[in-house]
């Protein structure tokens, strides 16, 4: 069915006089299936993680679907419901780089929906005969915030040339759109209902953004998933990204973000299948709502703890370990190793590793010490200390640019800190671990691919530089100088359609 017969269609739902303080919105996204149904109104975003809406408030009411007023609150209600989420595991961590969190609700023509530091932005585009609001679908919308609170959480990652913490961000916004789906105790009881109580199939809560998804599809089927954006319900196992090309149709795994995320989103979301297929034989509500937290204490912390290494996926994956251990019981150890061995996010070598003490681990923000990484020679030997520092001072490295088709000049790029013995692998397809991968060939290859696709603003040095003759696309990166040296860093966190 099509978003407009979709629509006119749930439209039949508003069968009864508005509530005080209720809304009508969607639970996921507006093609997954369900119809609209009341969901208590926004909440407030605690004074840390404050918003400032850049639109004019419709009323407060049931607002009819496909009207400026369903979309407004539907848009704010996921966003509040995303913030009631996370705000409580992210301590006095306020947004990164702003007081308030600019919401951008329609931007104007564009598949497409992104975090810049200052704000969320959603689009609108007629596809088909049909117009789609990305910032309509709460799956986009989570997704997005999902960006601006691991950038809270951890703003190192916003920076650093690599293509797993890239592709991290990337799964955090999956998982952030599943597990604020699962505050919905309609979700809850749908998915039960629909998977039996075995949520590693493919289902609402593993489809993403249905709606972007066909919207699509219409020009580009090969792009997106059958039946939605991406799912997290895949069968992908792990491959180095510098081993997998730069680009790709759905069906294949690439080293852009996007698609390299889904390996470790269908890891942490099988794990947390498992963890509910373990807590009891006939799963509830409760089950869930009770896995679905600890994954989200789970990925905070194990984000706070992680070293930024080119291997990122393996070494999460290990700190949540870690961190179930050490705060929670280790009650989810076997739904985590499972899952992350199955698809080789972790090598049989790197879980068989005897568990660390529990004073090698955890560290509070507050009482982090010297900042890791910091003054160290990238390639040298890691300094003993703390592992688990927030904030980290990445190596700033110099690159030569010509075999890059930028001339005789050098950038400086932020690159990952340099992987150890003790570093957390993933698995070899013909057994045992992965190489550990220099962070220098990591930042380049992640370097190829925006030059590749026009994703890097030259400023004033376009025109001056080979790689301006790659047409350019939506500029994620921006080449700027600082103190008379070329640096690239990002701009923001593009998560659309971006294809010709
Ligand atoms: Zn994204």
């Amino acid at each position: 069915m099509s978003p407009a017969r979709r629509a006119r269609a749930s439209g039949r739902r508003r069968d009864a006089a508005p509530a005080a303080r209720e809304i009508l919105g969607w639970e996921d996204d507006p093609l997954s299936g369900a119809l609209p149904i009341r969901l208590p109104a926004p909440s407030m975003p605690p004074a840390k993680l404050r918003l400032a809406i850049v639109a004019k408030a419709p009323p407060l009411a049931l607002h009819e679907p496909g009207t400026p007023g369903f979309r407004y609150w539907t848009a704010i209600e996921s966003i509040t419901r995303g913030i009631s989420l996370w705000a409580p595991r992210m301590g006095e961590r306020g947004w990164a780089a702003t007081e308030r969190l600019r919401i951008h609700l329609d931007r104007g023509r564009d598949l497409n929906a992104y975090y810049d530091r200052e704000s969320l932005s959603f689009f609108h585009e007629e596809v088909a005969g049909t117009m789609i609001y990305s910032g309509e679908s709460p799956d986009v919308v989570t997704h997005e915030l999902g960006h601006a609170i691991l950038d809270a959480i951890r703003p190192e990652l916003w920076d650093v040339m690599s293509t797993e913490a890239a592709a991290f961000h990337e799964s955090f916004g999956d998982l952030s759109a599943i597990l604020a789906a699962l505050e919905i105790p309609s979700v809850r009881s749908a998915v039960l209902e629909a998977t039996g109580g075995k949520l590693f199939r493919s289902s609402r809560l593993s489809r993403l953004a249905e709606s972007l998804g066909w919207a699509i599809r219409q020009s580009r089927p090969e792009l997106v998933a059958e039946d939605c954006l991406r799912n997290a319900v895949n069968a992908f196992f792990y491959r180095p990204p510098g081993e997998l090309p730069p680009s790709g149709p759905d069906a294949t795994l690439s080293r852009e973000p996007h698609s390299f995320s889904r390996v470790f989103t269908a890891g942490a979301f099988e794990a947390l299948a498992l963890a509910v297929a373990g807590a009891a034989k006939k799963p509830a509500e409760r089950h869930l709502v009770e896995a679905a937290r600890d994954l989200s204490t789970l990925l905070v912390e194990a984000v706070v703890r992680a070293r930024i290494v080119p291997g990122y996926f393996a070494e999460i994956a290990t700190r949540m370990l870690d961190a179930d251990r050490d705060q929670l019981g280790a009650r989810n150890a076997e739904a985590l190793r499972t899952a992350f061995l199955r698809r080789g996010i972790l090598s049989l070598d790197s879980t068989a590793a005897p568990p660390k003490p529990k004073a090698a681990g955890v560290r509070s923000r507050s009482s982090s010490g010297e900042a890791e990484g910091a003054g160290r020679a990238p390639r040298g030997r890691p300094a003993p200390g703390p592992r688990t520092q927030s904030p980290v001072a990445l190596p700033l490295v110099a690159f030569e640019g010509a075999s890059l088709g930028l001339g005789r000049r050098r950038l400086l790029l932020r690159i990952p800190v340099a992987p150890d013995a003790e570093t957390p692998r993933g698995a070899a397809y013909r057994g045992g671990s992965v190489a550990l991968v220099d962070p220098h060939d990591d930042a380049r290859a992640f370097l190829e691919v925006l030059l590749r696709r026009g994703r890097i603003d030259l400023g004033a040095e376009r025109g001056r530089l080979p790689a301006s003759g790659v047409r350019p696309a939506r500029r994620t990166h921006t080449l700027s100088r600082e103190r008379g040296r070329l640096v690239v860093t990002r701009r923001f966190f593009d998560c659309g359609f971006d294809a010709p």
